[in-house]
């Protein structure tokens, strides 16, 4: 089977070194295994993505040196595909409608902690939506979703699980030594979100139901992720959804240590470029 390796920018900033490590990575890995290099443009979110980022990372990546397949999915242009994915998941009775505010969570914490009570948070620190809200009388539910009310679809993970049987979740991480299954504990996020109200899908939905359908077989991506991976593995168990192996690398930092980010002027790729470093500059740069 021919390896397909893929580099999926959001177009929400401009490409940084960190970004180069990941697509450097996986244009390499394809040539070296003879596999396909894709480049997906992860722009789902309209409040954040911007047309000018993409054509500047088009153009970052072109003087890297690399090249990819054409044509480049643009996720933005398949909204319907990741609509089919909820429906599945919708039909095995499994995402509910979600309408509390982030605000109305946020008081419910405060409340509970005001009590002394714990309030279970996810790996990134955000409170769990309140599990109660998932029984939600069906009928309420129906008329406040006919009346068009302000919600987001997510995901019931007990239920999910229960879904599973006693089916343990792991995953194949690569890049050691030697490859290790990792098991996963999707648990640990909660009922994630899957369709926001603000954008069509999350990311969560969008990046498993397209790697699945662009055949990709080897998932190579940041470390900051590795913990999103189990979600991944749930979602595509419970879409029929073929496992591609994963690579979580090691994240640049700044002189700081600090993790990079996309405002990071010294280390953005254009302004590398404009002061006049060159791809091999960049490589060395970035321990390649
Ligand atoms: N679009 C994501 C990002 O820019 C990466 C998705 C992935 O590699 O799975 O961070």
């Amino acid at each position: 089977m021919t390896p397909v390796f893929r580099f999926a920018p959001s177009p929400n900033g401009e490409l940084h070194l960190g970004h180069a490590l990941s697509a450097i990575l996986n244009h390499d890995m394809a040539r070296e295994t003879s596999g396909r290099f894709l480049l997906r443009i992860e722009d789902i979110d309209p409040q954040r993505c911007r047309p000018e980022f993409e054509a500047q990372i088009f153009e970052d990546l072109r003087w890297l040196g690399l090249n990819w397949e054409e044509p480049v999915r643009r996720q933005s242009e398949h909204v319907d595909v990741y609509r089919d994915a909820l429906k599945k998941l919708r039909g095995m009775g499994l995402v509910y409608p979600a309408f509390l505010s982030r605000a109305e969570v946020k008081r419910r914490v405060a409340e509970a902690e005001e009590r002394g009570d714990d309030w279970p948070r996810d790996p990134d620190g955000t409170p769990l939506y309140p599990t109660e809200e998932r029984e939600l009388d069906s009928a309420l539910a129906a008329s406040r979703l006919k009346a068009g009310d302000r919600h987001l679809w997510r995901l019931n993970m007990d239920r999910a699980l229960e879904h599973l049987g006693s089916e343990r979740l792991d995953w194949l991480e690569t890049g050691h030594a030697a490859p290790e299954r990792i098991p996963a504990h999707p648990s640990l996020w909660g009922d994630v979100a899957l369709w926001r109200w603000d954008a069509p899908s999350s990311y969560h939905l969008s990046v498993v139901v397209d790697d699945a359908l662009q055949g990709v077989t080897h998932v190579v991506r940041g470390r900051d992720l590795y913990w999103s991976t189990p979600v991944h593995r749930l979602l595509q168990r419970l879409l029929d959804l073929p496992q591609p192996t994963y690579l979580h690398h090691r994240l640049l930092t700044d002189e700081s240590g600090q993790k990079l980010s996309k405002s990071l002027r010294s280390t953005g790729l254009r302004a590398l470029r404009q002061a006049g470093e060159t791809p091999s500059d960049i490589r060395r740069r970035i321990g390649l």
